[in-house]
């Protein structure tokens, strides 16, 4: 991850956008990151759809979940997740939470997602159930309140991933790019799971599979490579770089970027 400030503002904008491109997020769900030189805060875009944010949405919290400078503008309700699992798991570095439909399924018939090919094993061997009716009662499902964070982090304990009852999924990474991979894979994996069950049983992976699957799908090489990718296609659909940030934002390449007339004539605030 860039150790730089405003590059990391900026791959944080773009992992939002990614996760939205690619259908993980919707209108909802949220993509936070560390601070590069303080661990003690984190950062998040205001409320907003991923797909539109810019790097000038993005807003520092402490890991309280309160804005570091009093905000002017609406701020996620559930930020609460985030800040809750930085302070419960010093080496998560990226956090995604959302409501992807290829999860939703699996959230509702409470039934486990498990690794079923070898992409999938980044999701890892176990994904623990969340309910947040077993400790509050009747809530909007909202996680709004530290104890329902800290109640959720409790849940996700050493796990990458945790199922939200009839909720979502809440994802974590050692970095922006691992996080955007896992998230992608977890609902190909659930798609896949899905499909295959409709054929016959499903088997997932080995144990011993998991684990060296998982890893060498999450090294630098890889996650560059599947970063790069999913860049692309958000740039070819016009949606990177975002309009208010060309002069900051960078192209996929590293090299500052312009705006297609396409995505010029896309973006607009609605
Ligand atoms: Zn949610």
């Amino acid at each position: 991850m860039p150790d730089n400030l405003t590059d990391l503002i900026t791959e944080l904008a773009l992992a939002n956008r990614i996760l939205g491109h690619e259908g993980v997020l919707d209108a909802f769900g949220h993509v936070s990151v560390r601070h590069p030189s303080d661990p003690g805060r984190y950062l998040l875009p205001r409320s907003r759809s991923p797909l539109l944010i810019e790097p000038d949405d993005i807003l520092e919290y402490t890991l309280d979940s309160e804005p570091v400078k009093p905000p002017k503008v609406a701020l996620y309700a559930e930020r609460v997740i985030h800040g809750c699992i930085y302070q419960a798991r010093s080496d998560v570095m990226a956090v995604c939470h959302h409501h992807a439909a290829a999860v939703l399924p699996f959230c509702v018939a409470e039934k486990p997602i498990v690794p079923v090919f070898h992409l999938g094993g980044t999701i890892g061997e176990e994904i623990p159930f969340w309910d947040q009716h077993d400790e509050f009662g009747d809530t909007n499902l909202l996680v709004v309140k530290q104890e329902e964070g800290r109640s959720l982090a409790r849940t996700l304990g050493q796990h990458s991933v945790v199922l939200m009852k009839r909720h979502g999924a809440t994802v974590v990474g050692g970095g922006l790019k691992e996080l955007v991979s896992r998230s992608i894979f977890l609902c190909q994996n659930a798609e896949y799971q899905m499909r295959a069950h409709m054929l016959g049983a499903v088997a997932p992976l080995h144990r011993g599979e998991i684990k060296l699957a998982g890893t060498v799908n999450l090294m630098p090489i890889v996650v560059a490579r599947t970063w790069e990718y999913w860049s692309r296609r958000l740039e070819a659909a016009g949606a990177w770089p975002p309009r208010g940030g060309a002069k900051r934002a960078r192209g996929v390449q590293g090299k500052p970027a312009r705006a297609t007339p396409r995505a010029r004539g896309k973006g607009k605030r609605r």
